[in-house]
């Protein structure tokens, strides 16, 4: 079934605010004690004593019970307002309340909609994050979710004179990202590995483990460790957000350790060499995409797929149609289900989002957008979604106006912009001028 009629056959018929993602997947942050539906909706706060006595409430908090009540009922949850606006854009537009329901069975959406909004659910899918330790410090990260970003704040001090961004995440150090000390108890992860053990190993579909840079985290390790001492005992997909940018032996040791087990790789890059390294401080262009292809030429690796996960943003445009480019040569040598891509338009923080290019030069990356996707349209290494997905950005670029409905001052958000990357260069020795020249013009003009 296409995602459209997916849309209208499937999910529409329960409440055309019903998404799956609410009731069977969870992203859990557990340095913070944090949780949300996926990436998308603001995070909310976990009760620390209710999971010491049921730690089922790591996912089922009352937040979530509420919103899949109003989803129920056909109202629509503010948190998931990056669906509604792609919903909005008409043009039959597919947000990702479809592709997040699309992959449980039809039977178990239908089951979620009739199941008390109050009741506990079991996951499905789950990305699981243990702490924010990374040795990159990528410009649309934070210290919330990067020590190496902490670090920065730490040493420099906060970024001055940013205006739009009213969630602070470039002004403190976020250390209630991080409520617990290394080797001090967590109870949040003691509730995870509780519930591990008794149900989640049965009923998880697909565990993913997140960052920071999960291979820094000895809880990863912990974890893969269950699975090497308990073959078999868990049907349960294992994948890792990892950014591919340590040595090659920790990734060996990470393929070792999870022989025998299927394993997806997901990493994160929208650009090309040097802009990609600009836009992800502490990546080197050569040693991801060595390792990336080392990966895929290893033999005995149980890797299934490696993803990439595209943030876009106004920077990588610059040079995203050469990295798709990319990717289609690797799917081409390595095959259509080996490498794939996802393109998520990056709301937050708002100062960085595609829409505040001026119209022209906006103009200019969705032409190359439409010019990429008609040479590509039948290219059979392309999944159905990767297609939607640069359609779905080309009609962001054209229609959408404001990256989120608390960001609506263009003025606030140049101002930002300017700010941002001038303190971000001499905080990171890097050049904004000389990395995106096509830039250059209008970045002087906002400069003032
Ligand atoms: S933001 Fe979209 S995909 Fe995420 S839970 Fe909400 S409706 Fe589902």
């Amino acid at each position: 079934m296409d995602d459209l009629t997916f849309c209208r056959e499937v999910l529409d018929t329960i409440s055309d605010s019903f998404c799956g993602a609410k009731w069977y997947n969870a992203t859990i942050w557990l340095g913070s004690g944090q949780t949300t539906s996926c990436h998308h909706p603001p995070a909310h706060a976990i009760d620390i004593e209710a999971v010491k006595l049921n730690p089922k409430l790591l996912h089922n908090t009352a937040q979530k019970k509420q919103d899949r009540r109003d989803m129920q009922e056909g109202r629509r949850p503010a948190g998931c307002e990056y669906c509604w606006k792609i919903e909005d854009m008409g043009r039959d537009a597919i947000s990702d309340r479809i592709y997040k329901s699309k992959i449980y069975e039809i039977v178990d959406l239908h089951q979620a909609a009739r199941t008390p909004p109050d009741q506990d659910i079991d996951l499905q899918t789950l990305e699981i994050s243990f702490d924010r330790t990374c040795q990159f410090a990528c410009s649309y990260c934070n210290p919330a979710f990067s020590s190496t970003w902490t670090k920065d704040i730490r040493n420099n001090g906060p970024y001055q004179g940013l205006v739009s961004d009213g969630r602070n995440h470039f002004t403190h150090t976020h250390d209630s990202a991080q409520l617990f000390r290394f080797g001090e108890s967590n109870p949040y992860v003691d509730a995870f590995f509780a519930w591990w053990e008794t149900d989640l190993h049965r009923t998880l579909e697909e565990l993913r483990i997140t960052g920071g840079e999960p291979l820094m985290s000895g809880h990863t390790w912990q974890l893969i460790n269950w699975f090497r001492a308990n073959p078999g005992r868990s049907k349960t997909r294992l994948a890792i957000n990892s950014n591919l940018g340590m040595d090659w032996s920790t990734i060996q040791r990470l393929l070792d350790s999870c022989q025998g087990i299927d394993l997806d790789i997901y990493t994160s890059n929208e650009a090309m060499g040097s802009q990609a390294e600009y836009i992800r401080d502490g990546l080197d262009w050569q040693t991801w995409n060595h390792n990336v292809q080392k990966i895929l030429d290893h033999e005995d690796a149980p890797v299934r797929a490696i993803h990439s996960m595209c943030t876009i943003n106004a920077l990588c445009l610059e040079s995203l149609t050469e990295y798709l480019d990319h990717l289609l040569l690797l799917k081409r040598i390595y095959g259509l289900e080996r490498v794939n891509f996802t393109l998520n338009i990056l709301r937050f923080p708002s100062f960085q989002s595609p829409l505040v290019l001026p119209r022209e030069i906006r103009d200019r990356h969705r032409i190359r957008l439409i010019t990429w996707l008609e040479t590509n349209r039948d290219n059979p290494v392309l999944h159905e979604h990767e297609l939607n997905h640069v359609q779905r950005l080309i009609d962001y670029l054209d229609v959408v106006r404001t990256p989120h409905s608390e960001a609506f001052d263009q003025l606030r958000l140049l101002n930002d912009f300017y700010r941002f990357y001038d303190q971000y260069d001499q905080r990171r020795g890097k050049d904004f001028r000389t990395e995106f020249p096509r830039l250059q013009e209008w970045y002087e003009s906002i400069s003032v």
